[in-house]
This record gives C-alpha cells, sequence and structure tokens, in this order.
C-alpha cells in the first residue's frame, strides 16, 4: 500500500492523495513517489524542521495550483520538487537549495514551451525563477527576506 507518514500531518497519505483539499498537485508528486519523506536538515546555519518543509511543500502546491488555472488548467508536469539532503547531492543541487526547503519545484506545462511559462511568470513572480528549455524552476526564497531572482539554465 503506498502510504507514508508526514512529519507534522496524523493521517498516513496515499501518493495519490491531493498536497490540500482541492489541490491538483498529489503528496506522491512532493516526494517523487514517497522516496524523499522531509527530514530535518540545517541549510546555511539555519535548522528547518520536517514540518516546515511539509508546510513549505503545501505553500508552493498552493501557487502551483494558481499558475495551472493561469494557462489555462493545463496539466502541469513535476520533475523535480522536495529534496532531501542526501538526494539533492545526487542530482547535483547547490548545498543550500530551495528544493531542499520544499518549497521550489521544477515543472512543465503542457501546450506550452518552458521559455514560454518563463517569460509569463517572470513579470509577477515574486521569488526565484530559472529558465531552461526543459522545465521552468520556481521557488519561494522571497519568504526568506530574499530578492526576486531569475536566471538562465542555458540549454542544459
Ligand atoms: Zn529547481
Amino acid at each position: 500500500m503506498d502510504l507514508i507518514q508526514l512529519p507534522g500531518i496524523s493521517a498516513p497519505q496515499q501518493l495519490t492523495s491531493p498536497i490540500y483539499l482541492g489541490s491538483h498537485f498529489t503528496w506522491g508528486e512532493a516526494t517523487k513517489d514517497g522516496t524523499r519523506i522531509p527530514e530535518d536538515c540545517t541549510i546555511d546555519g539555519d535548522d528547518l524542521s520536517a514540518k516546515t518543509i511539509v508546510a513549505n511543500i503545501i505553500l508552493i502546491a498552493k501557487e502551483l495550483d494558481i499558475i495551472r488555472h493561469a494557462f489555462g488548467d493545463s496539466p502541469i508536469t513535476i520533475t523535480s520538487w522536495y529534496r532531501d539532503p542526501t538526494s539533492n547531492r545526487e542530482v547535483g543541487g547547490v548545498r543550500n537549495s530551495q528544493h531542499k526547503r520544499g518549497w521550489a519545484a521544477d515543472i512543465q506545462i503542457d501546450d506550452y514551451e518552458p521559455r514560454q511559462v518563463a517569460a509569463k511568470l517572470s513579470e509577477t513572480w515574486p521569488g526565484g525563477l530559472g529558465d531552461s528549455v526543459y522545465f521552468t524552476h520556481l521557488d519561494l526564497r522571497q519568504r526568506l527576506g530574499l530578492a526576486a531572482a531569475r536566471w538562465d539554465y542555458g540549454n542544459a
């Protein structure tokens, strides 16, 4: 049975369970099919609890649902969301990656080129936005008091 236990949420969740009531995004998508369960970690000297990471996942899920609607309710594919510290190292993420906080997602939107997605979101997205030909990275770094950031991964 594909049930996972998430810190701060009392009932076990199915991988197909929406992250919050009515969301189009599932816990399976946020946790890479349950292989990346939020765990306590330290980032740049900041202690981050697993419960906070779960709350952060819910925060960006709400933003992703808003984006999904803004793009005509087109389905969104997640290519990367939460990364525990070990997974982040394995995929070559930067040490202080926003993915470790749970509030970063790399997305593809059906019927839109990633470049189009980035161009449209860049006007209003208050956090980090990375543009590539394969996906768009979004994060909520503004919640750390950081300025909005824009970058281009090039064609890699
Ligand atoms: Zn990313």
